[in-house]
């Protein structure tokens, strides 16, 4: 998939639903496998215990931002998407301004969670709304737009950073696996909603 994203970005940026993954594979000349293998014996637990009635947690969905040294700042989501979604679901990893987002005035955000609130609340885009138009802090934008995603009816998390360098990485769970890098200094993780790294010294 991040093969058939960038052939298609290296062509012209157009948004497709994949549908029309056959004739990507054809045109750009890359790896087709087997869909079936990638279903994970622990997907397949997950969509029984759906199925049974049991609400297992939802998550897979792997998010990176980033902040060069020359201020650009770049956003990524990978998702399985939800479990037992209708096919053909387009959730609000793959929307640029809902669960995906790079200005380089303002931020980049990836989040995970009931992506149909993520969508309601156009979540990227607030965040960044916030800061350019209301003058808020990252943090602040990130925290308060994700309770637009809460009172859409969405649980959920995201990882953001500034272009002044801020990292806040807000969630309305208990806990959100994360880790993030500043410089050249170690790799830092939490787990818990709080933990986030304190602000840039500048
Ligand atoms: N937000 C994703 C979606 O709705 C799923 C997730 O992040 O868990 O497709």
């Amino acid at each position: 998939p991040i093969h058939a994203a960038r052939a298609i970005l290296d062509e012209g940026e157009t948004l497709r639903w994949a549908g029309h993954s056959r004739e990507l594979v054809a045109r750009y000349g890359l790896q087709s496998i087997d869909p079936a293998a990638m279903v994970t014996p622990a997907a397949r637990r997950r969509l029984e215990a759906h199925l049974a009635g049991v609400r297992p947690p939802q998550t897979g969905t792997v998010g990176a931002v980033c902040l060069d040294a020359a201020g650009a700042l770049a956003a990524a989501t990978s998702t399985g998407g939800r479990v037992a979604k209708h096919p053909g679901r387009v959730g609000d990893s793959a929307l640029v301004g809902a669960g995906t987002w790079a200005d380089r005035r303002t931020c980049a955000v990836s989040a995970t969670g009931a992506g149909e609130a993520f969508m309601r609340a156009l979540y990227g885009h607030e965040v960044h709304a916030r800061m350019l138009l209301a003058g808020q802090s990252l943090p602040a934008a990130a925290a308060t737009a994700l309770e637009g995603v809460r009172a859409a009816g969405g649980l959920g998390g995201a990882i953001c950073i500034s272009a002044r360098g801020e990292v806040a990485m807000p969630c309305t769970e208990a806990q959100m696996s994360r880790a993030w890098r500043i410089g050249d200094a170690p790799i830092a993780t939490a787990l818990a909603a709080e933990g986030d790294p304190p602000p840039p010294r500048r």
